[in-house]
């Protein structure tokens, strides 16, 4: 018996119309993805809490949430949305005028006034990414962290420095540091309200509340800043938690 076999002049016609049918097949397969996705979208607005929620404002009374890092990141790099956030906060700062110095050029910078346990010394210019991200941290993760450890607030948080025009690791040469365009934050230890003090250098591998204090600080750090680095990473950070809002993200 003879194979069936269609005519030469109609196999144009069966082609356009399979192409045709892939190509409604497409259409309706995005149509429904993105319908999907929208639906997601719409229910995650209505239902999960902002912090979690990428496309919704950053406030200081919001919890450190799944979408914090991101938002503070993005956020914090808009000079007028970051001071909005900051002055919502209750934060007062001062504008530290731009310097073009190399590789050592500062810009969008400012330094905390009050509204915030103070920083010690004062005098500590970051970017308003960085001190976005820092008022986050002392008051979602910090001053939570100190009640639950200690029963009382952070009164102050001493520090090595934020803005230091040098290379990583203070090196000749090499990537630039953080610190170069005051994107970062290097704290060596928390004064309580007491008059006692939690030190990095001390009391990291304290197996009671002031270890604990510390690993959680820096654990809730991770979930704010873009790097940060304890005493588990390396011995250079053995007394101080660095915290910055640029390069590469790392915990550690
Ligand atoms: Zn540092």
């Amino acid at each position: 018996m003879a194979a069936y076999r269609v005519p030469q002049a109609r196999k144009p016609q069966i082609e356009r119309r399979a192409r045709r049918q892939t190509l409604t097949a497409r259409v309706i397969g995005f149509g429904l993805l993105w319908g999907l996705v929208g639906m997601m979208v719409f229910t995650a607005d209505r239902a999960l809490p902002r912090e979690h929620l990428p496309w919704k404002a950053l406030a200081l009374i919001d919890p450190v949430g799944a979408a914090t890092k991101a938002k503070a990141a993005r956020i914090g790099a808009d000079p007028a949305a970051c001071r909005a956030i900051l002055r919502q906060g209750g934060l007062e700062f001062t504008e530290v005028a731009p310097r073009a110095s190399g590789f050592c050029a500062i810009k969008d910078v400012l330094q905390i006034k009050s509204g915030q346990a103070p920083l010690l010394p004062a005098r500590a210019p970051m970017t308003c990414k960085e001190a976005l991200a820092v008022s986050v941290w002392e008051r979602q993760v910090v001053q939570p962290a100190a009640f639950d450890a200690f029963g009382q607030a952070v009164v102050a948080i001493e520090h090595y420095g934020t803005y230091a025009c040098r290379r990583q690791y203070g090196k000749d040469e090499g990537p630039v540091s953080e610190h170069a365009s005051a994107n970062a934050l290097d704290v060596a230890a928390f004064r309580l309200a007491d008059g006692s003090l939690v030190s990095v250098a001390r009391d990291w591998d304290d197996a009671g509340p002031r270890g604990t204090f510390l690993r959680r600080v820096r654990d809730g750090g991770c979930r704010v800043f873009l790097t940060t680095l304890s005493p588990d990473y390396n011995t250079a950070h053995h007394d101080h938690l660095h915290l910055d809002m640029g390069g590469w993200p790392k915990c550690a």
